[in-house]
This record gives structure tokens, sequence and C-alpha cells, in this order.
């Protein structure tokens, strides 16, 4: 049972047609193909390539992206906010273009 308006939508009609992409566990909402939403820990990111980092093992267990370290000790995933929830992502000049433009696009 759930009163998420998206869900119901998403039920009724088994498909967006837009843009856009919801989690129907978290209830999040993002838009953009690139980015990536983590099934397991509802944690969002930028990219594969990126949710990819705070995955271990077998890719079935998530650590918390502020503990992922490269080998010299320097983090590899820095929260942003967005106006969707915080979204992971890599070092503030390793953003891909299409996620710092993203909100201003989408902004009401
Ligand atoms: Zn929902
Ligand atoms: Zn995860
Ligand atoms: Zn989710």
């Amino acid at each position: 049972m759930t009163d998420c308006q998206l869900c119901a939508h998403v039920a009724i009609d088994g498909s967006w047609g837009t843009s856009e992409h919801h989690c129907g566990e978290c209830h999040r909402t993002w838009t953009g193909t690139a980015q990536a939403h983590c099934v397991t820990c509802h944690r969002h990111f930028t990219a594969n390539s990126t949710a990819a980092q705070h995955r271990v093992g077998d890719g079935e267990t998530c650590r918390d992206p502020e503990t992922v370290t490269t080998k010299t000790g320097a983090r590899r995933l820095f929260p942003y906010d967005t106006k969707y929830g915080v979204m992971w992502g890599g070092p503030p000049r390793q953003m891909p273009q299409e996620s710092l433009t993203m909100d201003s696009v989408t902004a009401p």
C-alpha cells in the first residue's frame, strides 16, 4: 500500500513515457538516463561507474559512500544536493556536465 502518486501512475500506465525515472521502493524520482539508482541501499549516483564504487565483492553489498577511498586514502564519492535529494558522484571537477546543468534545465 502506498500513497505515492507516481507509483500509482506507473501501475496504471506501465511506463512513464517521459525522461523521468522513479523507484517504487524509496519513491525517489530522477531524470537523466546516465544516472544510477542502487536498488539495494537506494542511494543515488551520477553514473553507473560511480555507483559501482560503493559495491563490495559480488555487488550485493553496499558500502557507505563516505568510506570509499582510493589507495592513497582520498575520498572518491561526494554527496551533491539536488532537488530530488542527495546524489553521489566523484570529486567536483569530475562531475559530468549533464549533472551540473540538469537542475537548471528542469527547474520550474
Ligand atoms: Zn513511488
Ligand atoms: Zn547501494
Ligand atoms: Zn530506491
